[in-house]
């Protein structure tokens, strides 16, 4: 029996070391969503982005009165960590960018709909009035790590915070040498590397009818973050009327801009984050003018009617729908 064992602990290294190595996972449930982290190199990273992801989540949950932006929202003023400010000035910049359609202030008007705590309800036109001047960059004084808020304005990164802590994650990835990753944080998707088989990533595009179901298909190779932002991934119905958690900072209310889902592809994930928020806001023309302007990211568009359009230059990685394709260029009348 003491001969066999050595040849029994051989065959078992043989089996590992000859089997093609399948991702290291993980699931998590944090920032308020399902996450799945899929790693394929040292298994230690997993620990690595799920400490991270918790880390962001206390800083950044509005729930939490002990996170770091609960307790600013609380006293209107605090001394904020160096990545703090560095996150809060891209928000404000992605905001001017966007004309405000993403606008991390909204958090009194979410509060009063009921989409932080899950307590849904439809506020009266005058509580969005008093409210609505209580919004804007505007409102918001950063200086250094400085910040001082207006009276009554607080600050909501739920529009945002995934996709940086996509950013993040692809961060440690670098740092810790993992070959490639797959990261689904929620409607987040970002990928990182090539598989060790050297196939093509294949990404679905949740169905706005049937989310666990693909409308279609991505397929691509490399790190791209990939933002869904969509009126069927938080909302109420009262009276067969739909109520979604994107809010329209003109008027307080969910914004009824024609499309149902903005996907936005680009290399990284907190500003494909801020823009899907963004570009759901403001409707396929604006977007449309936004991209031809703007032009650092990729787009997919589904409207209410459930037509497709998509950006140029990612028409080629999107099979298995029938859509539109929206040129760099504005066609000649
Ligand atoms: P997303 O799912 O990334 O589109 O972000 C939606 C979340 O961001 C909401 O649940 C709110 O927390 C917040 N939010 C809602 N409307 C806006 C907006 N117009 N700009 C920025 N954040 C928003
Ligand atoms: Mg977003």
């Amino acid at each position: 029996m003491k001969k066999l064992l050595p040849l029994f602990l051989l065959l078992i290294f043989c089996l590992t070391a000859c089997t093609p190595q399948g991702p290291e996972v993980a699931s998590l449930f944090a920032m308020d969503t399902f996450m799945d982290l899929k790693i394929w190199g040292d298994a230690s990273a997993l620990d690595a982005l799920q400490t991270e992801i918790r880390h962001l989540e206390n800083l950044f949950s509005v729930t939490d009165e002990n996170s770091a932006l609960a307790m600013l929202n609380a006293t209107g003023t605090a001394e904020l960590t160096e990545e703090m400010a560095v996150l809060l000035q891209e928000a404000l910049e992605f905001s001017a960018q966007t004309e405000g359609a993403f606008d991390p202030t909204l958090y009194p008007l979410s509060v009063v709909w009921g989409f932080p705590e899950k307590n849904y309800r439809i506020p009266e036109a005058e509580v969005l009035d008093a409210l609505l001047p209580l919004t804007g960059a505007e409102r918001v004084h950063l200086s250094g790590t400085s910040i001082h808020l207006d009276a009554g304005t607080s600050l909501d990164f739920g529009g945002i915070a995934k996709g940086y802590a996509a950013r993040r994650c692809v961060q440690l990835l670098e740092a810790m040498n993992v070959e490639a990753a797959l990261l689904s944080l929620g409607g987040n998707v970002q990928t990182y590397g090539t598989k060790p088989d050297g196939s093509a990533w294949v990404i679905g595009l949740a169905d706005p009818d049937a989310p666990n179901k693909a409308i279609a298909t991505l397929s691509f190779r490399g790190t791209l973050a990939l933002v869904t932002s969509g009126s069927y991934q938080r909302y109420f119905t009262q009276d067969g009327v739909t109520y979604h958690h994107i809010l329209d900072p003109d008027t307080g209310a969910p914004a009824r801009s024609g499309l149902c889902s903005v996907t936005v592809i680009c290399d990284d994930g907190a500003m494909a984050d801020a823009y899907s928020t963004a570009l759901f806001v403001m409707g396929l023309e604006k977007s449309t003018e936004f991209y031809r302007t703007q032009g650092t990211f990729e787009a997919i568009f589904i409207t209410d009617a459930r037509e497709i359009y998509v950006t140029g230059g990612c028409a080629d990685l999107l099979s298995g729908c029938n859509f539109t394709i929206i040129t760099k260029e504005a066609s000649i009348p």
